[in-house]
């Protein structure tokens, strides 16, 4: 039996996650489940996979957490440090699947723990860069990358080596929105609508901004050290090919499979090994053709501005996803146009000083906040 923690057990990638260990309930044990305001999903699923504990981010949900497992005999706690004390609890391994950077206190702590961390909380490694990985190396901990992207080029490496690497080739489905002429009027309903997969609303508007590729690229700068020129961007609208390792011989591997993040799950939490998942297997003949197109900068700036950060490094890709999170926010609630995602986060990008490269998760966090306040002083004046 192995043991399990779901930091972000309510969302869309904790619910995969827990799906797959709903059907092999025997072979785990749960230990932490963790949400930020759904009371009622997470005692319901603290319940049912008699975790050990369930945490609540938000201090107000204690009581209804409480309530709601009064009798169980689990334990329920709420904040950000419980949030972490959680995440530190000895588990075999970690789905850091909570949203944003306010997983990075918890991402952190399962590092420090040396654990095996199966990492879908892109905006984690993409704020705290060297920090992470620098913390991955000075504790023996493990990462496995679950965005579908990493996990395949992760696969396509296996037993290879890195300085045969000509190029990653992150494939990019385009989102919703790549052959909408008029961007100005897209509502959020258009925009979380995504064509291959069925995601929470922050990766889904990222994914029509084609912010999420920036993010992905930078992470995968983060994981894969090959450079980051030889790491390159190609839109293909089916979503059947999830990336592809190209070697100096002329090989290229590419992983391939349904649009379900059960798979790429599955991959991390049956890693080394395989286990069975409930996903269809693909269909060649009925998918019948497969397309491949250059990004269009022009109209989705996202991609340029998240290489440029991964470039300059240090400070950059944190500013940069902390005005995204800034923005996606502001445009879900009704706030900002969908065209002004990518020029907010371009304006707090290049205006102001930039502060010096982080050195430890507390820099970090004082880079993020800054430059939320900055793109929130944006969001007054626009
Ligand atoms: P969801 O919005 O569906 O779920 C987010 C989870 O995080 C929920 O459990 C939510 O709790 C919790 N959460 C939100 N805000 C906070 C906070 N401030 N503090 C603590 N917990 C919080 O997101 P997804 O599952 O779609 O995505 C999760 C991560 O995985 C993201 O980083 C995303 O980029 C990445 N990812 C997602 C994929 C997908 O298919 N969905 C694919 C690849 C990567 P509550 O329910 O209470 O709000």
């Amino acid at each position: 039996m192995r043991s399990i923690s779901i930091l972000g057990a309510t969302g869309s990638v904790g619910t995969s996650t827990l799906d797959l260990v709903r059907r092999n309930r025997d072979a785990w044990r749960v230990t932490a489940l963790t949400a930020n305001t759904d009371v009622e999903k997470l005692a319901k699923l603290a319940r049912e996979f008699d975790a050990e504990i369930a945490v609540i981010a938000d201090d107000n949900c204690l009581v209804g957490l409480e309530e709601a497992l009064s009798g169980s005999g689990i334990e329920a706690s709420s904040g950000r440090a419980a949030l972490c004390e959680a995440a530190a609890r000895p588990a075999d391994i970690t789905m850091a699947a909570i949203v944003g950077c306010a997983g990075l206190g918890p991402v952190m702590a399962a590092i420090e723990r040396g654990g095996t961390v199966a990492l879908a909380n892109k905006e984690a490694l993409v704020s705290a860069g060297e920090v992470m990985t620098a913390a991955v190396e000075k504790h023996g901990a493990t990462l496995l990358p679950v965005d579908s992207e990493h996990n395949a080029i992760f696969q396509c490496l296996q037993g290879e080596r890195i300085d045969d690497v000509r190029w990653i080739t992150l494939t990019a489905s385009g989102g919703p929105l790549r052959t909408v002429q008029d961007l100005s009027a897209v509502t959020p309903e258009q925009a979380v609508a995504h064509p291959n997969w069925d995601m929470g609303a922050k990766i889904s508007v990222d994914s029509a901004t084609m912010f999420n590729k920036g993010l992905e690229l930078i992470e995968a700068h983060h994981l894969f050290p090959v450079g980051l020129e030889k790491i390159r961007i190609v839109v293909h609208p089916q979503s059947i090919i999830h990336s592809m390792v190209e070697y100096r011989d002329g090989s290229t591997l590419a992983q391939l499979g349904p649009s379900d993040m059960r798979v790429p799950i599955a991959s991390c939490l049956a890693w080394p090994r395989r286990m069975e998942t409930p996903c269809s297997p693909l269909d060649l003949p009925k998918i019948g053709e497969m397309s491949f197109f250059e990004p269009d900068e022009e109209r989705f700036p996202a991609t340029r501005l998240a290489r440029e950060a991964a470039a300059e490094g240090g400070a950059a890709p944190a500013v940069l996803n902390a005005a995204n999170e800034v923005a996606v926010a502001a445009f879900l609630a009704g706030n900002l146009p969908f065209t002004r995602i990518a020029v907010l986060v371009e304006n707090v990008l290049t205006r102001g000083n930039r502060p010096p490269a982080p050195q430890s998760l507390d820099d970090v966090l004082q880079i993020d906040a800054a430059a939320r306040r900055r793109a929130e002083e944006f969001l007054e004046n626009a």
